[in-house]
């Protein structure tokens, strides 16, 4: 799932700057400017994220637009994998800072895998085979499974000194660094913001 092309950080209004995806998902409530922004207000911006994280072709989204758009399903498990965002946030800025993930996460996430699994399957390619990934899109539930297998392996695979919150803002990202020294979400969003600042302190001061 990890996916080791370069993607570009803004893709259809999101961000995709974490290197993983439970944290690509939790930056989707970045705060800017001192606000909490919800980049998932419906459950059509949903579809919009999966899609943009390569999750649904943009045939599945139309599709699943048009079944599901407006259903009481849809709205309740919105409101579900948001609250499942929040709590997702709590635990892993614990577990960023060395502490244990809590046992209550831990059979959230696997009563989660249990009722939406991954699946696997064999496909053929040019020279040779791989393992490729996928998941039902029954119905809106069925969503929980990339997010909640991504949470679990974070948790199980990725050293947690690696993964932090950008020094600037809310933003979190796994540091795939050589030197694993990064420190802000993206250049462009806070590593400038914060050069031209440092900048402009130096001015003054050397002013005085
Ligand atoms: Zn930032």
């Amino acid at each position: 799932m990890t996916k080791v092309r370069e993607r570009p950080e803004w893709i259809d209004g999101f961000l995709f700057l974490g290197n993983q995806l439970a944290l690509d998902f939790l930056n989707t409530r970045p705060i800017q400017n001192g606000e909490a922004q919800e980049l998932l207000p419906d459950f059509t911006a949903l579809l919009r994220w999966f899609r943009a994280a390569e999750l649904l072709s943009p045939r599945e989204m139309a599709h699943l637009q048009q079944h599901w758009e407006e259903s009481a399903c849809a709205r309740r498990t919105l409101e579900e994998m948001r609250e499942f965002r929040e709590e997702l946030r709590k635990e892993v800025v614990r577990w960023e800072a060395g502490g244990n993930v809590h046992r209550a996460i831990i059979e959230k996430l696997n009563a989660l895998l249990a009722a939406h699994p991954m699946l696997t399957s064999l496909k053929q390619t040019e020279n040779g085979h791989r393992m490729d990934l996928s998941f039902e899109t029954r119905k809106p539930e069925d969503f929980f499974a990339p997010l909640a297998y991504s949470a679990a392996k974070l948790f199980a695979e990725v050293d947690h000194t690696r993964v932090r919150k950008c020094g600037q803002c809310a933003l979190h990202f796994l540091d795939t660094s050589k030197k694993g020294t990064r420190r802000w979400c993206s250049m462009r969003l806070c590593g400038n913001r914060l050069k031209v600042a440092a900048y402009a302190a130096r001015k003054r001061l050397g002013a005085e």
